[in-house]
């Protein structure tokens, strides 16, 4: 059905920068609350940003033609800091991230400007955006719907009873992206479930087109999903590390939820900023 179009002028120095402003605004969210995952932020960080500035067509009004949904919706820090990019969320609507008075919670909420849905009680993502490229379809809207779950979110039958359906329907407008960390709260996901890997085959055995990449990668991502044949849903597996960028929250469990003391943000803070 949709391809996504292949935009000239993807920046990829100007991506990792934008990235790096990015960590840096959520690790200053986290300062004076104690409600913010991090390092599941930290971690889808480069899909969300490359979908949201590569891959999601805009009208030419500048609004976004496309849809887009954080089934892993713990990472809702990810998506804040770039509607306030895109200036759909404005500074003071961040400011007041899970504090009294606030407009933003943990996990995003419907009728937050940018906010298609509420998610966070994970499993919900796919199934909902099945409905979503379903309804786009039979209306015939030239419209493609971006949905990015975690790894730990799929053992939740929810998300298989949805990949199975999604290519007997032929939801060829239908984009899945796994932030494939190898981690869940507080546990390491292929030690939870052993047979959890490998994601691709399953993924594919459902009749998906699927490729497994760097998630961190820009450029990886977006060639990915520009290649592929689109005549069924489409998923990337993008492998990715829990906590990217800051060495005493990558892989570290503790990181899944909780917010870094004065003297930690400022060695979070100043190795990102010395990050190569
Ligand atoms: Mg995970």
């Amino acid at each position: 059905m949709t391809k996504v179009e292949n935009t000239a002028g993807f920046d990829v120095i100007a991506a990792r920068e934008r990235c790096r402003r990015f960590r840096l605004r959520i690790l200053e969210l986290s300062q004076g609350v104690s409600a913010i995952h991090i390092a599941p932020a930290f971690s889808c960080l480069e899909l969300v940003d490359s979908i949201y500035f590569h891959l999601m067509r805009r009208n030419a009004n500048g609004s976004s033609r496309d849809t887009f949904l954080l089934s892993k919706g713990h990472g809702s820090a990810s998506q804040y800091v770039v509607l306030e990019e895109l200036g759909i969320l404005n500074r003071a609507d961040l400011d007041g991230f899970c504090k009294a008075g606030g407009r933003l919670g943990t996990h995003p909420d419907y009728g937050i400007s940018g906010i298609e849905a509420a998610t966070g009680s994970l499993g919900h993502g796919l199934p909902m955006t099945v409905g979503m490229a379903l309804a786009d379809k039979l209306q015939g809207l030239d419209r493609v719907v971006h949905v990015v779950l975690s790894d730990g979110e799929l053992q939740e039958g929810s998300v298989w009873e949805a990949m199975m359906l999604a290519p007997t329907l032929r939801l060829s407008n239908l984009i899945a992206y796994v932030d494939l960390n190898d981690f869940q709260s507080l546990g390491q996901t292929s030690k939870v479930h052993p047979n959890f890997y490998p994601v691709l085959d399953k993924v594919r055995a459902f009749g998906w087109e699927a490729e497994e990449v760097d998630g961190h990668d820009h450029t990886a991502i977006i060639c990915a999903v520009q290649a592929r044949k689109g005549n069924s849903p489409f998923m990337l597996i993008g492998r990715t590390v829990k906590g990217k960028g800051v060495s005493y929250m990558e892989n570290a469990p503790i990181w899944h939820y909780r917010s870094p003391s004065p003297a930690e943000y400022q060695q979070a803070v100043r190795e990102i900023q010395e990050a190569a």
